[in-house]
């Protein structure tokens, strides 16, 4: 069954509250890109790109794509390679979009997340059963605790843990005594809640990072993640210290794995169907990663239905993803899972919200992504295109 067409939208969201961390200085929500690739029977598949320009690999190694660069690439250079494909050719339409086009892993993540939305609605299968089948149908979520001020993290700690997710993200790397002081004291609110924390390459040295976990391992953190940019730097901490180390911004793909597992720069890896360029590179990560005995979550940049429709299946049908990720509980104006915990925004573009139980995201069932976009709420928050 061959591609015939491709239709782009910006997208923008309203935000429950503003969401950042280290280093990021765009607004997230605002002019994410969905894509609907369309097959000749009029069969179509949905992805998404929450493309950041602040959003980078190391040393500007994988320089932030942005909305309007994604939708050029997008429209201008990878569409036309698959074109009068047959969209059930994942490696060989990956291989050629690589050839013709290096880097923009995000504008390909779109493509290939909509292929696979189609060919899962072609075979009439989950998209999780084209990746391997499912490991758990339940995935465990992390709540994201953004850059904030102190009061305001703790009271929203406490919410998101009464509204059953136990396990937080706290946003760091802006300076040691506000985030330990932070830790403690969203420790000392909730004593129960697991804590994993994230810098984002914030510390300026392995020495002020090693320094800051010891620290923070003093009020139980689970892991800390990125604290630092460069695959030596992330090597010094993570030999130095007993508390693991995650590796989000220096882990894009199966290759810098690779050499981050030569260098004993980690324990763990975050992975998301973006940074990999789609879900079958995003597999092939998590298959080296579990190889390695490296354990992963799923996580992302606060995507919109779509976007978590992908993370979900990817977060179901791979063994190495183990701990609880940052996908938000998509929510719609209309049907709401919770107040605080996971709600990033205030409606969604897909027709349904996911099922939601105890913490735990359930993964869609129906063919594709499980999910589909409401034409009226595209229409609404489109901003362009
Ligand atoms: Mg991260």
């Amino acid at each position: 069954m061959n591609i015939t067409d491709v239709e782009t939208h910006l997208v923008s969201l309203p935000v429950r509250r503003r969401h950042t961390w280290a280093g990021n200085y765009s607004p997230v929500g605002q002019r994410y890109v969905l894509v609907k690739l369309i097959l000749e029977d009029g069969t179509y598949g949905w992805g998404e790109a929450q493309v950041l320009k602040d959003w980078s690999g190391e040393f500007g190694a994988r320089s932030g794509e942005t909305p309007d660069t994604t939708l050029t690439i997008i429209k201008d250079y990878l569409f036309p390679l698959l074109k009068d494909e047959d969209v059930t050719r994942f490696e060989h339409l990956h291989l050629k979009m690589d050839k013709f086009v290096k880097g923009y892993p995000y504008a390909k993540a779109a493509l290939d997340v909509a292929m696979h939305d189609a060919v899962g609605k072609l075979y009439g299968v989950p998209v999780y059963q084209l990746l391997g089948g499912l490991v758990r149908r339940e995935v465990a979520v992390a709540h994201s605790i953004g850059l904030m001020d102190t009061e305001p993290a703790v009271k929203e700690a406490q919410e998101v843990f009464d509204e059953g997710v136990t396990c937080l993200k706290i946003k760091v790397g802006i300076d040691p005594e506000r985030d330990v002081d932070l830790v403690k004291k969203i420790r000392a609110a909730v004593p129960k809640m697991r804590i994993r924390v994230d810098a984002n390459q914030g510390y300026r040295s392995w020495k002020d990072a090693l320094q800051i976990t010891k620290r923070m391992a003093e009020y139980g953190i689970w892991f800390m993640e990125q604290p630092v940019e460069g695959l030596e730097a992330m090597a010094r901490v993570a030999q130095a210290t007993d508390v693991p180390i995650m590796a989000d911004e220096g882990c894009w793909n199966a290759y810098e794995l690779l050499r981050l597992i030569r260098h004993d720069a980690c324990e763990m890896i975050s992975c998301y169907y973006t940074k990999a360029g789609g879900f079958l590179k995003a597999k092939s990560l998590l298959s080296l990663a579990y190889t390695a005995g490296i354990q992963s979550d799923v996580n992302g940049s606060a995507e919109m239905g779509i976007g978590n429709a992908a993370n979900l299946h990817v977060a179901a049908a791979n063994a190495a993803v183990t701990i609880p990720g940052t996908i938000p509980i998509t929510q719609t104006a209309e049907v709401q899972r919770t107040r605080i915990a996971g709600h990033n925004y205030l409606d969604d573009l897909i027709d349904a919200p996911f099922e939601y139980r105890d913490g735990h995201l359930i993964v869609p069932d129906k063919p594709g992504l499980g999910v589909d976009i409401d034409p009226k709420k595209l229409e609404k928050y489109r901003v362009g295109g």
